[in-house]
């Protein structure tokens, strides 16, 4: 029996990048996957048909998670169609990089909006099935730029630094009822976000890197798997995977 065999798990922004990644991982293992999406809808629909392949019943679902009701919804959706929701993996982000001194209220609040509303919206919409279960995993994905801070990401850092306190805060409330609450802080990570930043920037962090290479979103993956499947007595944690970085 694999690990995850019978299991619901939701990850938001799975149509590509890390999310991609951790759909894939926790479908090998046997669980049926949400694959949450907002614009990468080929994507998303294209990664069900490739999980088919290892069993299991996953689905796309379009939702902008950073909206209450789109992330109700999306929850919902995943409810009616399963009848239980044992993982929610809070993976959704953007990066909208400028130095503070530059940077207007708008790139300020959708960041804010995206990274860090949307893991509430989800996180509260699944919260009372999970309560009802008296079970379930919840991981949500901050960085390695919530401890360390990095020039041109205050509003980033914000959120992935808010994402941490939101995860122990909700650990401690559901900790007597069966529910682990996590988050993982990946380093540089080998997706879309990381080939956004310019070259020169690129290198300047790779040689702060003590394994000499950026992460992979299989690596991510993981990690994202041992916790929702091998730690239920892992709560309130924040967990680098980062090559070495020290923060
Ligand atoms: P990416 O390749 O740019 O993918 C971003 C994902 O977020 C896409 O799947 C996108 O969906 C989704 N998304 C954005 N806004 C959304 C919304 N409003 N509703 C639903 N989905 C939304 O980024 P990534 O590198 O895989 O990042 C994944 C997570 O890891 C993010 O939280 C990021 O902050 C974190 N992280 C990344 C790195 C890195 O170096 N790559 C390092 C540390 C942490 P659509 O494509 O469907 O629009």
């Amino acid at each position: 029996m694999k690990s995850l065999e019978g299991q619901t798990a939701i990850v938001t922004g799975a149509g590509r990048g890390i999310g991609k990644e951790i759909a894939r991982e926790l479908a090998v293992c046997g669980a049926n996957v949400v694959i949450n999406y907002m614009t990468s809808a080929e994507a998303a629909h294209a990664l069900v048909n490739e999980l088919s392949e290892y069993g299991g019943k996953h689905l796309a679902i379009k939702a902008d998670v950073s909206r209450d009701t789109d992330g109700t919804q999306l929850v919902r959706s995943a409810y009616e169609a399963y009848g239980k929701i044992d993982i929610l993996v809070n993976n959704a982000g953007i990066t909208r990089d400028k130095t503070l001194k530059n940077m207007n209220f708008e790139q300020w609040e959708e960041v804010i909006r995206v990274n860090l509303n949307s893991v509430y919206t989800c996180t509260h919409a699944v919260l009372p099935l999970m309560l009802e279960n008296k079970s379930g995993r919840i991981v949500n994905i901050s960085s390695f730029v919530a401890m360390a801070g990095n020039i041109g990401q205050a509003n980033y850092a914000a959120t992935k630094a808010g994402i941490i306190g939101f995860t122990k805060s909700v650990a401690l409330e559901v900790a007597r009822h069966g529910i682990t609450v996590n988050a993982v802080c990946p380093g540089f990570t080998e997706t879309d976000m990381l080939w956004e930043v310019p070259d020169k920037v690129r290198e300047r962090i790779l040689e702060r890197i003590p394994m000499g290479r950026f992460g992979t979103s299989q690596e991510i993956a993981k990690c994202v798997r041992f916790i929702v499947s091998e730690a239920p007595y892992m709560t309130a944690q924040a967990i680098s995977i980062n090559g070495g970085v020290y923060i």
